[in-house]
């Protein structure tokens, strides 16, 4: 096991990684820039290297600012977080060519799964259905029309390199493909800096549901049930659950096993998300997340397993110690993210937080960096942290949530609790009885009416 681990990441996650060492034994290092001098990461980490100022490509993108701070401070491996550098495959090359353990998947494995079409040409070899779509990048405007024909409108232009739930651009017509294709390539070409493009059917109304993976060295690979992530707004999760209220257990099995096949195909080690669109009774595999995630905790809430301790255990080479059989699901498990935000309009709220009061009591779990008194800068994203419960059973997860939500004090900025206690109120979500297109739906009604 390593006695040393530099986080290079901030926030909620950078904690939760300290909080994982901390009860491994393993010293930690964080890494922060001048505007979170005096962030939680940084107070609770046993060493603290500033890295450079606010601006992300000067500190937490600046790789080699990192590996000085691994270097001055005799660490053994790098722990990324997820955003950031988490998915850069020339990062982890850089990490390993130094001597480190990079805490996640080879490489190779990053950049395979990284490029969406290549991802999904080495799915459809494993035997993963996947969303009908161009066969590899589109090149041309003539292209791009001719494969919207064929698949059938609407479609949705997608970046190769995309994530984050930037790079999409949905058609619904002949004429607005071509401008949506060049749209899309120099948005790609901006963000992503690679202008290729991909097309898939756009399917109206799916759930987003994803499998957790975990996996050693040795080709020993488990799932961990699966999240409905299908609470999003602009393609950004809002709220997620464990177990989906969608998904039956033979589903599960199928997805699960799917899933955990197509990682040791791939040679996958670490945690990782494969993320699936479910339409019916049908799944369309649509990306993996070669990395952990925002809301890896409602996994951890029903499986009893700290999935950060196992993702740092089978880095540092040790064997898988859970077998399929003994993960098993208990109870239900919801997450809120509580972002900095106005519950309306949707505009970041930066600010000081003059008054912080979580909410406790049995089943609540919090993971946040925030406190009374704390400044949160305005150059990052605007999450402060999660809000996850746990009940025996989904009626007492929503109960919970209601319960905990009302309970949660933060005074000073505005933050999205006001639109999680109306989601969790409202009839459709608390039937189980939501799409994709609940969240843009739903704000509608309660523009009309806002007591709903
Ligand atoms: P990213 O890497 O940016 O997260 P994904 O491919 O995972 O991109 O897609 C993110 C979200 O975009 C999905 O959760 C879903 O809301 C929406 N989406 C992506 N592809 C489709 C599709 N073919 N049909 C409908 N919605 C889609």
């Amino acid at each position: 096991m390593f006695n040393k681990i530099l986080i290079a990441n901030r926030g909620e996650i950078a904690l939760r990684v300290h909080r994982a060492c901390k009860e491994l034994g393993i010293q930690t290092v964080a890494v922060h820039s001048t505007a979170d001098t005096d962030s939680m990461h940084v107070k609770m980490a046993d060493e603290s290297v500033c890295i450079g100022p606010p601006a992300t490509a000067s500190s937490y993108l600046n790789i080699t600012a990192i590996m000085a701070a691994a270097e001055i401070t005799d660490t053994q491996a790098i722990h990324p977080g997820y955003g950031f550098l988490s998915e850069n495959a020339d990062f982890a090359e850089v990490v390993t060519a130094s001597g480190l353990v990079f805490i996640g998947p080879q490489p190779e494995t990053i950049r395979l799964l990284g490029d969406k079409v290549r991802a999904r040409d080495a799915m459809i070899r494993a035997g993963v259905p996947v969303v009908p779509g161009s066969d590899g990048v589109v090149e041309h405007e003539e292209d791009a029309l001719r494969v919207a024909r064929e698949i059938g409108f609407p479609v949705i232009i997608k970046a190769v390199g995309g994530g984050g739930g930037r790079g999409m651009k949905v058609v619904h017509t002949d004429a607005a493909v071509v401008s949506a294709f060049s749209l899309a390539r120099n948005e790609a070409r901006q963000f992503f800096k690679n202008d290729a493009v991909y097309i898939e059917k756009y399917l109206a109304a799916p759930r987003h549901i994803e499998i957790q993976i975990l996996a050693d060295r040795y080709g020993n690979t488990v799932y961990l049930g699966e999240r409905d992530c299908s609470l999003q707004r602009r393609h950004q999760k809002l709220l997620e659950e464990s177990p989906s209220p969608a998904v039956t257990l033979l589903q599960r099995q199928t997805l699960g096993q799917l899933a955990a096949h197509a990682a040791t195909t791939v040679g996958y080690h670490g945690v990782g998300t494969f993320e699936f669109l479910m339409d019916g009774d049908q799944f369309f595999f649509l990306e993996v997340n070669t990395r952990i995630q925002v809301e890896h905790p409602v996994t951890e809430m029903v499986t009893g397993v700290d999935l950060v301790k196992e993702q740092i255990r089978v880095a540092a080479g040790e064997k898988l110690r859970l077998r399929q059989e003994d993960i098993v699901l208990r109870g239900h498990a919801i997450e809120c993210r509580i972002n900095a935000e106005d519950p309306r309009s949707f505009l970041p709220s930066p600010g000081t937080i003059t008054e912080y009061h979580p909410p406790g009591g049995i089943g609540v779990r919090i993971d946040s960096n925030a406190y009374t008194g704390y400044r949160i800068p305005p150059y990052y994203d605007s999450m402060i942290g999660k809000l996850i419960v746990h009940g025996s059973d989904r009626a007492e997860a929503i109960a919970r949530m209601r319960r905990a939500l009302d309970e949660y004090v933060v005074n000073g900025v505005a933050t999205s609790i006001p639109l999680h206690q109306q989601i969790l109120r409202d009839s459709d979500f608390c039937n189980g009885h939501y799409t994709l297109s609940f969240l843009e739906k739903f704000l509608q009604k309660s523009k009309k009416s806002p007591k709903t």
